[in-house]
């Protein structure tokens, strides 16, 4: 038989192995515990969803709907279903869908796989990871300001420092149409310094030329019309009302009045958090208010404030930052000389297990349990701190030795197989 052909997983998704799943593990039960203490309530969605409900949510003209989205037909029925390339779009229609805000405004959180057809680089996949807070029926700064703070309390949480806070206000649909005219006539004024892509967006998504990286765009860019000089008396008094809390509670800030966002469906507040550690891919958590989205994918209109967090992103500034990661300990390892032991050995490891003992058991091989030493040496390599040893004289005095691996390597004593649960402590205390 021919040797099968090697398979490798699709470019720009990764496989996330032991090695640094309990990082993983590690953000997501801070995560957890943070969104219950600001009352977030989590929502799983489905990760395949219409093709419209991105196309109608997020825009059509934006990278995402443009050329980043993995859509395809349902071979059954012919619907159009696209993998979700974010999370918020999905939970308004969960939201709507399921009529959530009837009884008043609701805060939830999400977390899980995300798919953009984007060149894979550091920081940049084709599945990536969100954990994402959103804040739905609810209008005022105090709750933008709560999820940055939500945000600001998992970076002490993590004990990530390195990060700065920029902030903007995009104002109401009025006040950018107002700008956008401005906008649209200064760069009309100046397309001998303009890419291709901008002159492409000047006139579908000006705003977004104004977030280009192209350095021989900066100073074009620096000297266009300001969306802050159009905004009128209510977005300004929400966007101080934001600051003030911001000061009050010593969270810091910029405005950067050039952020825009890279999802069209944006109001008010926009914010991104932002490393320098990181290289080109320094956004690790980004958001803002969302008012029009809810009517916009069929709702009754209502506010919305939210962010999604890059995990690959995070955990990567954690790493960066030598941020100690509780390893999972493994408390004892059971050397089994005579596999004719192993089914008193397995009752008495289920007894410590049932007792939070965690307990590798040494498995048999084909040619039956491997040597005392070899044994020992599995042991010693698997981190346990102790070993216990299922020898037949002591199994027939109803007994098992404990031997520490550790500190004070070398001691044992012998236990009763009988009353496990009684000494099962012992075993997690020294850990
Ligand atoms: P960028 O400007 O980096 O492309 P974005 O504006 O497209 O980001 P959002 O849609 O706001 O990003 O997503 C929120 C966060 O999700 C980002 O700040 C980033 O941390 C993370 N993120 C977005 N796209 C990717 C990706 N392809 N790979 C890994 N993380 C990503
Ligand atoms: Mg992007």
């Amino acid at each position: 038989m021919a040797k099968p052909e090697k398979l490798s997983a699709v470019k720009g998704m990764n496989d996330i192995l032991p090695a640094e799943s309990a990082r993983w593990e590690w953000l997501e039960a801070q995560v957890r515990e943070l969104m219950a203490r600001f009352a977030y309530r989590n929502v799983r969605t489905p990760i395949v969803e219409h093709t419209q409900l991105f196309v109608r949510g997020i825009g059509e003209v934006t990278d995402i709907v443009e050329k980043e989205m993995y859509s395809f037909e349902d071979k059954l029925n012919g619907e159009r279903l696209t993998l979700r390339p974010e999370g918020t779009a999905s939970l308004v229609r969960a939201t709507i869908e399921n009529n959530l805000l009837y009884d008043g405004g609701k805060r939830m959180w999400y977390m899980g796989p995300m798919f953009r057809h984007e060149r894979p680089q550091r920081g940049r996949y084709r599945q990536f990871h969100q954990i994402g807070a959103e804040a739905l029926g609810f209008a005022g700064p105090d709750v933008d300001a709560e999820l940055i703070m939500l945000a600001v309390s998992l970076w002490k949480q993590l004990g990530l420092t390195q990060w700065r806070l920029e902030i903007n206000s995009l104002g109401q649909p009025e006040e950018r149409q107002a700008h956008r005219q401005a906008l649209i006539a200064y760069l009309e004024q100046h397309q001998d310094v303009m890419d291709e892509e901008a002159k492409r967006r000047m006139y579908s998504n000006p705003l977004r030329v104004l977030d280009t990286k192209n350095p021989a765009m900066q100073e074009m860019v620096n000297g266009a019309p300001r969306l802050l000089d159009f905004l009128g008396e209510g977005s300004l008094a929400h966007f101080d009302g934001l600051k003030a809390i911001l000061d009050a509670n010593g969270v810091p800030w910029t405005v950067n009045p050039r952020l825009v966002r890279g999802l069209d469906y944006y109001n008010l507040t926009v914010f991104e958090f932002i490393t320098d550690m990181l290289g080109s891919q320094g956004t690790i958590c980004a958001g803002g208010r969302y008012d029009y989205l809810i009517e916009q994918v069929g709702g009754k209109s209502a506010p919305a404030v939210g962010w999604a967090l890059g995990v690959e992103r995070v955990l990567e500034l954690v790493k960066e930052l030598g941020t100690d990661i509780p390893a999972p300990t493994l408390h004892a390892y059971a050397i089994v000389p005579d596999v004719a032991a192993m089914p008193v050995a397995l009752r008495t490891l289920q007894q410590l297990r049932e007792a939070g003992v965690r307990v590798q058991m040494h498995a048999a091989s084909a040619e039956g349990m491997g040597s005392m030493k070899s044994q020992f040496k599995k042991a010693d390599a698997s981190g346990a701190h102790f070993a216990l040893i299922f020898g037949s004289d002591e199994l027939q005095q109803g007994l098992v030795t404990v031997k520490s691996l550790r500190d004070g390597a070398g001691q044992q004593v012998q236990q009763a197989l009988a009353d496990a649960a009684q000494w099962a402590a012992t075993l997690q205390s020294a850990v």
